[in-house]
């Protein structure tokens, strides 16, 4: 199916339901997907298997983002949400945490009042400096879509030997100051069955949301176009229901059906 990629460093603001206007980051390629994952869900396609790219440079983008917020600011446009995603995996950029402390600082001088938000598969999260830089926003959303390492390997298609346990280790040093994002959805990959929606799925989740104590819990399922065919989406109905089980364990939810 057809999938797309963005062809901007700095792309937007669109809206969107879970961050408002949103204006967004791409550190990654603006012609290549570059991932330590291959989600089969991944709206930017699969994952390419080339390593030598080049990434824009800190001072590129910092340039680049003071141009565009001053052209903004100049229109009275809204920008609730600086959003780092695009082309993959941001935090993979060698330069992540002082891009960080960059945007940050246009941030207070342009749009004090917008948030900043990290889309991340949490792979970067056993190094200390990606946690500073993601403590000192307001949006670390990290990914995890299973209780099971089996699962994970077939949604994620990981590109290291990643364990669940490993992922809670270190989403635990967040003490709950981050928010959790799993994709819901169902079908066939590789000959194989996939539903992370079941009631064993989900009874062992929510055992790591009680551990790991996010701030929000992001419930989402497939809004686009995918590279894996024959997946399907989860109903707007059951994410509600899974998502009031954890409200019971009180913790917040947002459901993105
Ligand atoms: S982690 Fe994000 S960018 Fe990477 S493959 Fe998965 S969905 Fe795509």
């Amino acid at each position: 199916m057809s999938t797309f990629l963005f062809d901007e460093l700095i792309f937007g603001p669109i809206f969107s339901r879970r961050l408002g206007q949103s204006l967004g980051i791409n550190l990654l390629p603006i012609d290549y997907k570059f991932c330590n994952f291959n989600c089969i869900y991944c709206e930017c396609g699969w994952t390419g298997k080339n390593n030598k790219i080049t990434l824009p440079t800190k001072e590129l983008f910092y340039k680049m983002l003071e141009e565009k917020l001053l052209v903004l600011k100049n229109n009275d446009k809204i920008v609730n949400t600086i959003t780092f995603a695009g082309n993959g995996e941001p935090t993979i950029h060698p330069k992540f945490d002082e891009i960080i402390e960059q945007t940050i600082i246009l941030r207070n001088k342009y749009f004090p009042d917008s948030k900043i938000a990290v889309l991340s598969n949490a792979t970067m999260i056993n190094k200390q400096k990606i946690i500073d830089a993601l403590q000192k926003i307001e949006l670390p959303i990290l990914k995890l879509d299973s209780a099971f390492d089996k699962t994970i390997k077939l949604m994620n298609e990981p590109k290291e030997n990643l364990t669940v346990n490993k992922i809670v280790e270190n989403l635990n040093k967040f003490n709950g100051n981050f928010v959790l994002q799993t994709m819901f959805l169902k079908g066939l990959y590789d000959k194989q069955t996939i539903d992370n929606s079941t009631e064993t799925e989900i009874t062992a989740w929510l055992e790591i949301v009680k551990q790991v104590k996010p701030k929000l819990v992001m419930l989402y399922t497939i809004a686009r176009n995918t590279p894996a065919e024959n997946l399907e989406k989860i109903s707007l109905s059951k994410l509600k229901a899974i998502a009031d089980k954890v409200n019971k364990l009180g913790f917040k939810t947002q459901v993105s059906g």
